[in-house]
C-alpha cells in the first residue's frame, strides 16, 4: 500500500475512474485510484491480436466524437484517429437483404423510433417492446438492433430512459484502440492493481475504505464501479445505503459481447461493410466485415443471445457465427473464418455485464444513483450519466463531474476552516 491515508479514494480504474482522479491530480488534490483488475480500462480493454492488431473487446468507437472528451485526450496522445463512418450509418450488404427490403425495415424503424419519443413524453414509463407494430415484419430485426444499442431485449427497457440517450451521430475510432486510449491516459496516476475494495465504512469523521490488500483513510471517496457491481453488494457500506443498491438494481447492465474472426479472402467483401445473420428474428449476430480494412469480422451479440451463448460457453459464440454465416454465403465459408478472441462480459466478475439499461418505470434511478452522500461518498460511472449512459465517454463526464463536486467541497472545507480561524 504505497500511501493509505489519502485526501480522496477513487474506486475504479475504467473511463470514469481514470477521468475522475485526473481532474483531481490536476487539482493537486492527494488522491489515490484503487482498481480490482490488474490493468486500468474496465470496460474499455484493448488487446493486441496474433497479427498485431489492436482489438477492442470493450467499446471501440468514440460515440459523439464532436463532443467526446476521449477525442481531446486522443489527440493530446497523438494517438491516429479514424474518421471513416461507422457500418450501421450505410446500407448493410444484400446477402440475404434486398436493397427493397432494407428501404421497408429502415421505414418501419424510423416509424418505431417516432413512437418511441412520443410514448417517452407520456407521464407512465413502458416498456419499448410496446411501441413495436404488432403487424410488422420487421419487429425481429428492430429488437435486434435494440439489443445491440442497451444490451437487453426491448420488453426490459424503460421507453423514458431509451429516449433520453443522445447521439450526435459522429463517430470515431483510435487505431490503437479505445481500451488504450483510457490506460494510457490513467498511467500516471497514482494507484493499487489487483485490490478489490470490499467494504466503506463512513461513521466516523474520516472514510474507512477496505481493500484486498489492507486499509486506507480518507476524507471523500468517488466510486465508480459499474451499477451490477452496486447492486451484487459486492461492496459493504455501513452505514447501509438501500436507496443506492436500489438505485443500480433498476439500472443492470445489458450483455453485449464482441467475437473477432480472422476471414480468408476478405478483399472479395469492402471494408467496413455490415450485414445480419437473420433479419426475421431478434436473435442474431451484427457483422462487421474488415473493421480497420483488416481481415477479419467482428461480430456482435447481445441481449437474450449473448446470455443464450455466454451459458454454453466460449465455442458456442463461434458455432453460431459459423451456422449464420454459412447459411447466408454456403458451408464452404466455414473453412475461412477461424476465432481470434471473444470475451465475456456477464461472467467478468468486476463488470457482471456490458453496460447499463433502466427497467421501466426506473429511468430516474439515474440521477438517485448519482447523487452524493453526505458530501464525502460520490459516485461517477457511465449508470450516472443522463444522456451518455452506457458509453465511455458519459464515464468520462460523470467522472470529471463527481471529481469537480469533490474539489468544490474540499474549497469550502478549507474556507470554513479559515473562517473559523479567523471569526
Ligand atoms: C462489448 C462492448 C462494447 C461497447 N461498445 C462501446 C462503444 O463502442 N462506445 C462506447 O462509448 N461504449 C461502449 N461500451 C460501453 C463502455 O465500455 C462502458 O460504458 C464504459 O467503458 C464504462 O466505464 P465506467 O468507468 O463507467 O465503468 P468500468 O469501465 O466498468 O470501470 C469500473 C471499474 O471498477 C472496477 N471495479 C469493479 N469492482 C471493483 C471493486 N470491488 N474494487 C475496485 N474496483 C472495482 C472494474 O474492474 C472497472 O475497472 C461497450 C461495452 C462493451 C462491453
Amino acid at each position: 500500500m504505497p500511501d493509505s491515508d489519502v485526501e480522496v479514494v477513487v474506486i475504479g480504474g475504467g473511463a470514469a475512474g481514470v477521468a475522475a482522479a485526473k481532474r483531481l491530480q490536476q487539482a493537486a488534490v492527494r488522491c489515490l485510484l484503487v482498481e480490482a483488475r490488474q490493468r486500468l480500462g474496465g470496460r474499455a480493454w484493448t488487446v493486441i491480436d496474433p497479427a498485431g492488431n489492436a482489438l477492442d473487446l470493450g467499446c471501440g468507437w468514440l460515440h459523439s466524437a464532436d463532443r467526446n472528451p476521449w477525442v481531446k485526450v486522443a489527440k493530446q496522445q497523438r494517438a491516429a484517429i479514424d474518421e471513416t463512418p461507422p457500418p450501421w450509418t450505410r446500407p448493410p450488404l444484400e446477402f440475404g437483404f434486398s436493397r427493397a427490403d432494407q428501404k421497408d425495415y429502415r421505414k418501419a424503424l424510423a416509424d418505431f423510433f417516432g413512437r418511441v419519443a412520443r410514448a417517452a413524453d407520456d407521464q407512465n414509463d413502458v416498456a419499448v417492446s410496446t411501441l413495436l407494430d404488432p403487424n410488422s415484419r420487421w419487429n425481429g430485426l428492430i429488437n435486434a438492433i435494440g439489443t445491440y444499442i442497451s444490451g437487453a431485449d426491448l420488453d426490459r427497457l424503460s421507453v423514458k430512459d431509451f429516449d433520453r440517450y443522445e447521439d450526435s451521430g459522429i463517430n470515431y475510432r483510435v487505431f490503437k484502440g479505445y481500451g488504450a486510449l483510457v490506460s494510457d491516459h490513467g498511467a500516471d496516476l497514482p494507484m493499487m492493481l489487483d485490490c478489490p475494495v470490499t467494504a466503506i465504512d463512513h461513521r466516523g469523521r474520516r472514510l474507512h475504505v477496505e481493500t484486498h490488500k489492507g486499509g486506507i483513510t480518507a476524507d471523500q471517496v468517488i466510486i465508480t464501479v459499474p451499477s451490477a457491481v452496486l447492486a451484487a453488494e459486492r461492496i459493504a457500506f455501513t452505514p447501509a445505503l438501500p436507496e443506492k443498491t436500489e438505485a443500480a438494481r433498476g439500472l443492470p447492465l445489458g450483455l453485449a459481447d464482441k467475437l473477432f474472426l480472422s476471414l480468408e479472402r476478405a478483399e472479395e467483401f469492402d471494408k467496413e461493410t455490415r450485414l445480419f445473420g437473420r433479419t426475421d428474428r431478434k436473435g442474431t449476430g451484427g457483422y462487421h466485415f474488415r473493421p480497420f480494412g483488416r481481415p477479419q469480422i467482428e461480430v456482435y451479440f447481445a441481449g437474450g443471445l449473448a446470455a443464450e451463448l455466454e451459458a454454453k460457453g466460449e465455442e458456442a459464440f463461434f458455432d453460431y457465427a459459423a451456422f449464420e454465416l454459412t447459411g447466408l454465403f454456403g458451408n464452404d465459408f466455414a473453412k475461412r473464418i477461424r476465432p481470434i478472441r471473444v470475451h465475456q462480459w456477464g461472467q467478468d466478475p468486476f463488470a457482471l455485464g456490458s453496460y447499463s439499461f433502466a427497467l421501466p418505470g426506473f429511468a430516474d434511478c439515474r440521477a438517485v444513483l448519482a447523487a452524493p452522500v453526505d458530501n464525502r461518498l460520490f459516485f461517477a460511472g457511465e449508470a450516472c450519466s443522463p444522456h451518455d449512459f452506457s458509453t465511455a465517454h458519459g464515464g468520462f463526464l460523470t467522472g470529471v463531474a463527481a471529481a469537480d463536486q469533490v474539489i468544490a467541497v474540499r474549497h469550502s472545507g478549507a474556507a470554513d476552516r479559515r473562517g473559523a480561524r479567523n471569526p
